[in-house]
Parts: C-alpha cells; sequence; structure tokens
C-alpha cells in the first residue's frame, strides 16, 4: 500500500532515510506521497522522486510559508508541478491557528496555487487549520478541481462538507487517539471509495507510538483501525484505499 502523505526530506530523516524507507517495504508500505511545503521542499521532492517507483512528489507551498514566496517562484512551481513526475499541488490551503504569514497573504497564495492546479489538470492536496469557510469557498470559487483534504480532523458534518466539494478525506495517526470518537464517527461515515490514510511522518505518529518520531511503515496501525472500525479485514481496505489512490492522483497501480 501508499501513505498518501509524508515528509521524509524533513530533517528529522537526515540521519536514517535509507532504512526508513527499508521499513516501509518490510511494513508492505511500497511507496508514499512526497509533500513539499514550500519552494525549497518543492524543488528537492520533485529530484528527488524522478524516475523512482517508491515515491511520488506533491509540489506546492503551505500556509506557513506563504510570505516567503517571490513573484519569479510562481513561473518556476509551475514548472515543477507541470512535470508528469508531480502528482499533485501540495500540500497548501489556510491556517488561522498560527498566523505566520497574514491571512490576505495566505489567501492569495492559496488561489493563485488551486488556479494553477486547475490549469495543469492535476489534485491538491489541502491543509486546513481553522480556516474552513475560507478554504470551501475558495475551492467552490476557482472550481473544476479534485483533491484530499489532507490530516483530516473533525465530525461527521465537516465530513460531509469536505465530501460535498467531491474531495477526499485522508486519515492520519489521530484516528488512533483516545479522544478521537467523533473523528472515528466521521471515518466510519465516509464512503469508502472518497477514504484515503497517511502518516504525515515525521509528524502524529498513531498509537502506541505516539509521541514518536513517526516514519510510514506506520501507516498500518491507522489502516487497521480503519478496518476494525468499517469491519473490513486490513489487505480488503488497503486494496480498495490503493484504488482511490489511484483515481485521484492518475499513478501506475504498481504499487502494491
Ligand atoms: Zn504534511
Amino acid at each position: 500500500m501508499t501513505d498518501s502523505h509524508a515528509h521524509l526530506l524533513d530533517a528529522a530523516f537526515d540521519g536514517d532515510r535509507d532504512e526508513v524507507m527499508a521499513r516501509a517495504r518490510q511494513a508492505g508500505v511500497l511507496a508514499h506521497i512526497e509533500a513539499a511545503v514550500d519552494m525549497d521542499t518543492s524543488r528537492r521532492a520533485q529530484a528527488w522522486c524522478a524516475g523512482a517507483s517508491d515515491r511520488w512528489a506533491a509540489v506546492g507551498v503551505h500556509p506557513h510559508a506563504a510570505g516567503e514566496v517571490a513573484e519569479s517562484d510562481w513561473a518556476e512551481l509551475e514548472r515543477l508541478a507541470s512535470r508528469p513526475d508531480v502528482v499533485a499541488v501540495g500540500e497548501i490551503g489556510l491556517d488561522y491557528h498560527d498566523d505566520g504569514a497574514s491571512r490576505a497573504v495566505q489567501q492569495e497564495v492559496f488561489r493563485r496555487q488551486l488556479l494553477m492546479a486547475r490549469r495543469l489538470g492535476k489534485p491538491v492536496i489541502l491543509h486546513v487549520r481553522e480556516a474552513d469557510d475560507d478554504v470551501f469557498a475558495a475551492v467552490n470559487a476557482v472550481g473544476g478541481l479534485s483533491g484530499v483534504f489532507h490530516c483530516f480532523t473533525g465530525d461527521v458534518a465537516r465530513a460531509r462538507r469536505a465530501l460535498d466539494t467531491g474531495f477526499y478525506v485522508s486519515f492520519s495517526g489521530i484516528l488512533t487517539f483516545p479522544k478521537a470518537e467523533e473523528l472515528r464517527e466521521a471515518a466510519s461515515f465516509c464512503p469508502l471509495d472518497r477514504v484515503l490514510v497517511e502518516t504525515d511522518a515525521p509528524y502524529l505518529a498513531p498509537v502506541p507510538l505516539r509521541g514518536r518520531r513517526n516514519e510510514p511503515a506506520h501507516v498500518q496501525l491507522t489502516l487497521a483501525r480503519l478496518a476494525s472500525l468499517r469491519g473490513l479485514a486490513a489487505p480488503e481496505l488497503a486494496l480498495r484505499l490503493e484504488e482511490n489512490l489511484h483515481r485521484l492522483f492518475d499513478f501506475p497501480m504498481a504499487v502494491f
């Protein structure tokens, strides 16, 4: 299966990236999507994933980095995003929890990336924190987009709103946290053909590894929890989720 969202280029993996990749393979996690957060990680994600069969790049500017984008970066970002080996624009979005960049700057950088994704016909990977109304408004205003709400949190009503955009919903290790009862209800509610799982490594390690550095192999713990919620065997669910990834990101399903 595939971890639909990880940051293995993060410095947290500088000492043992190859071992982390090997442990993922041993755990049956044969690929991941490497999500960029700024111009630097966009360049590095594209270069690291080009020609590889066990990772796929997403390029984009996270709301935290929205204030750092220079006008001259836009042409380069679009050139990177248009490459056939880049499967998505992300992670992008709005984050009103820690206001790194002003809301106006975040909104402008987000809107330009949504328009870019639509021009290129690529899905978007959305980071949304305390900004639902503005995110839904921007996605609906641009229109014609596909994508995923990465690291989804919230209840059934929020999941319904996300699904109503036609987007997918991706569950992280938070699904295994003791207090995440509402989120588990949402995960039970979502149609199975609109669901993904991810680690968001190095963040959000699932129980019983919570608090430790996360890595793609651990997506199996989140998959297992979702499988028990849905009354399915984990391998059967993994197959269904892999089909979803293939449909959304348009990459070859050679990885199982
Ligand atoms: Zn992320």
